[in-house]
């Protein structure tokens, strides 16, 4: 497995395939791997000659400072990892090769990121539209993949894709969860055993949320009680819990026919920030 920390380094492994038919599918990561990254790799693998992996927190996605300096590290662990699964190289970059100056762009990704994430997350979704273009870019991957778990990221990406015309198809991997439905995130690593008890309150909300309003019940009333479900866990913070057209991302009060629905939330357990999501009819 090659390990490569520049740009030149990546040209010049690409510059090294054997020709130009051989297909490369690229898995951009922030790094503190877990087994959702590496189902991504795994997909990645099934359909593309050369996986790179990119491994690098980027700074301009985060609002808040404290968020982005805890967290989690774990390089020696995640290239152990990625070799292992058969990964051909990792683009490990520092900050100063990604942003040899401040970006003046800014991207705005209109009503995509007026909610949700975009919403409480201020300038979260520039920062994501940057960093893609940037790595999209670098390695000119004939397929990018990323996860169900960041549904608005996966929006706003294959949008940027279509308005930038990126030569790119946008695969999208289901989310992987542990046995008790809490959904696999780097950020799991700053939870104590009883923080992670109290995260599945997530899961479990998303999961009851679908199965109500399947059986027909008010988005208002389903709403309300798992409100207050939140409330009565001890340490977490509801941010949003909403039901969205997952493609427009816009936010509904009811079930709609024809169109792809899914239930999203985000919510501190402490003073980490975790979010979820579930589909509701697909
Ligand atoms: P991150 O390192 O958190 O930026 O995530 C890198 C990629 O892995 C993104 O496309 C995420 O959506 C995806 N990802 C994160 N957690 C999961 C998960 N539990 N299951 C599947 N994909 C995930």
């Amino acid at each position: 497995m090659k390990i490569l920390p520049t740009k030149d380094a990546v040209k010049k492994f690409l510059l090294s395939l054997p020709n130009s038919q051989t297909t490369v599918g690229l898995v951009p990561t922030m790094g503190a791997l877990h087994e959702g990254h590496l189902d991504l790799v795994r997909k990645a693998k099934e359909n593309s000659d050369i996986v790179i992996v990119s491994i690098f927190v980027n700074p301009t996605q985060f609002n808040n400072p404290d968020d982005f300096a805890k967290y989690p590290k774990t390089l020696d662990k995640d290239l152990d990892l990625l070799k292992n699964i058969g990964v051909d190289a990792v683009f490990v970059p520092d900050n100063q090769e990604v942003y040899p100056e401040s970006p003046l762009i800014k991207i705005d990704f209109g009503d995509l990121e007026r909610v949700l994430e975009g919403s409480f997350r201020p300038g979260h979704f520039n920062g994501v539209g940057i960093v893609v273009s940037k790595l999209l870019n670098i390695v000119k991957p004939h397929k990018a993949y990323f996860g169900q778990k960041d549904l608005q990221q996966v929006a706003v990406i294959k949008r940027l894709v279509k308005d930038l015309s990126f030569d790119v198809e946008i695969i999208v991997v289901p989310t992987v969860r542990e046995a008790s439905g809490l959904a696999l995130s780097s950020r799991n690593l700053r939870l104590s055993p009883v923080q992670r008890e109290n995260a599945l309150v997530l899961y479990k909300s998303l999961s009851f949320a679908k199965t109500e309003l399947l059986k027909g019940e008010s988005w208002f009333t389903i709403k309300s009680e798992v409100e207050n479900q939140f409330q009565q866990t001890p340490e977490v913070e509801l941010e949003y819990f909403e039901l969205v057209d997952s493609d427009k991302m816009t936010v509904l009060e009811s079930l709609q026919e024809g169109i792809s629905l899914s239930i999203c939330t985000a919510a501190y357990v402490g003073d980490v920030r975790l979010i979820d999501n579930i589909s509701v009819n697909h």
